[in-house]
């Protein structure tokens, strides 16, 4: 399969499909209705709940099906302001998504402090210690799982062990995490997210586990009374089939790795000058995201796209924009660099062979960009 943007969504996979099918056709009724077809649903959306929180070490309870990673991210940080002084703080990585950062600085004016890298994407936890021990000490801590845009890996278990001792409040966005490598130890986390499209089910369904009884919207009783409004249960039932997909599949997905880390020696080999992003961090076995010494990175999609694979600049969120994204921060890069990203991530429906003809098709379109650059110089002079 061609498709390399499984950062940015997945393909829906095929039992997400049936389930989703089914429940539309079968079992439209409201979960909230006083008849036994009605029950059915509500029954239905109490199994997803507890064979995914099974999965994830945790009680029933404290899963919230949500629209998805950016809905529960803002929630965390509406809640701890309203329930915060006005001085209190709040400390994220510099890295975060903007379903993170952004809620952050919107719900704490001037009142979020930046955990920095260590110029290889991964966060340093002295800053955390220091923060923790400090007289200012922050109320909630927010850290990503592994980055979207170049699949580094973060310490967040040491992070919430830490935040545990103190106290703090520890949310961890494990959006890009989940259904890529196993989901153990997040009950270490106070609450964590995640995003169902990432893994193979429908856009607009995810969940956020945690003890606290977060509020996400009011008027009505669903979820526990913590997120009002009818429940969308065939999302739910593709959820549960796309996360049992991705838990069946899990233990042969890291090695695949060594498919990605073949793919950059040939483009490294092949392009000279070109600099793998995270390449010397533990990073996420799908990802790969790095600078191109030369041309554009939207010239470089173009090509790609015509010789039939899908590529990213970055993350799709950031793509488009003149701002730089968290990992150009990171990186220290320059906005002509920054113009100069790639991301490509696969998931499992890529083979070791798709790798293969991606690295062709990059030193391909590396020959042609070149090829024309030559020509359009010739006929300058
Ligand atoms: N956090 C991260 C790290 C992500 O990659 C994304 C999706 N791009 C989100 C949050 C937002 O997820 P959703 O699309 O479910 O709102």
């Amino acid at each position: 399969m061609a498709y390399f943007d499984n950062n940015a969504t997945t393909p829906l996979a095929a039992s997400a499909l049936d389930s989703l099918q089914k429940a539309l056709e079968e079992e439209w009724s409201n979960p909230s209705s006083p008849y036994r077809k009605a029950a059915r649903v509500r029954a239905g959306i109490n199994r997803s709940r507890e064979q995914i929180a099974e999965t994830l070490g945790v009680e029933p309870s404290f899963l919230t099906f949500t629209s998805g990673a950016t809905e529960a991210n803002n929630a965390v940080f509406s809640y701890f302001s309203h329930q915060s002084s006005s001085d209190s703080k709040v400390l994220i990585s510099s890295i975060e998504h903007p379903s993170v950062s952004s809620p952050a600085k919107w719900y704490f004016p001037d009142r979020v402090d930046f955990l920095e890298t260590n110029g290889e994407g991964t966060i340093c936890l002295e800053g955390l210690e220091a923060a923790l021990h400090s007289q200012s000490r922050p109320i909630l801590v927010s850290l990503m799982a592994a980055s979207n845009e170049t699949g580094v890996l973060q310490p967040w278990k040491e992070a919430a062990k830490m935040c545990k001792g103190f106290g703090v409040h520890f949310h961890c966005d494990s959006t890009q995490w989940l259904g890529k490598l196993p989901a153990d130890d997040f009950s270490l986390c106070s609450t964590f997210v995640s995003s169902g499209h990432k893994f193979g089910s429908p856009k607009g369904i995810g969940w956020m586990v945690g003890q606290d009884s977060i509020p996400f919207f009011h008027g009505g009783s669903q979820e526990g009374g913590r997120r009002g409004g009818t429940e969308n249960y065939p999302a739910i039932e593709a959820l549960c089939s796309a996360w049992q997909r991705s838990q069946a599949t899990l233990a042969e997905l890291p090695a695949r790795s060594q498919w990605r880390d073949s793919f950059e020696s040939t483009l490294l080999t092949a392009i000279p000058g070109l600099r793998v992003l995270g390449g010397k961090s533990p990073r996420l076995w799908n990802t790969s995201c790095f600078v191109v010494p030369e041309f554009e990175n939207l010239r470089w999609v173009g090509k790609l796209d015509r010789h039939g694979f899908e590529v990213s600049t970055g993350s799709a969120c950031s793509s488009g924009k003149d701002e730089l994204s968290p990992s150009a921060l990171a990186f220290s890069l320059s906005s002509d660099e920054t113009r100069r990203i790639i991301r490509v991530s696969s998931y499992i429906e890529q083979e070791q062979k798709d790798w293969k003809e991606l690295a062709n098709a990059f030193i391909q379109a590396f020959e042609e960009l070149s090829r024309e650059a030559s020509t359009s110089t010739v006929i300058s002079i």
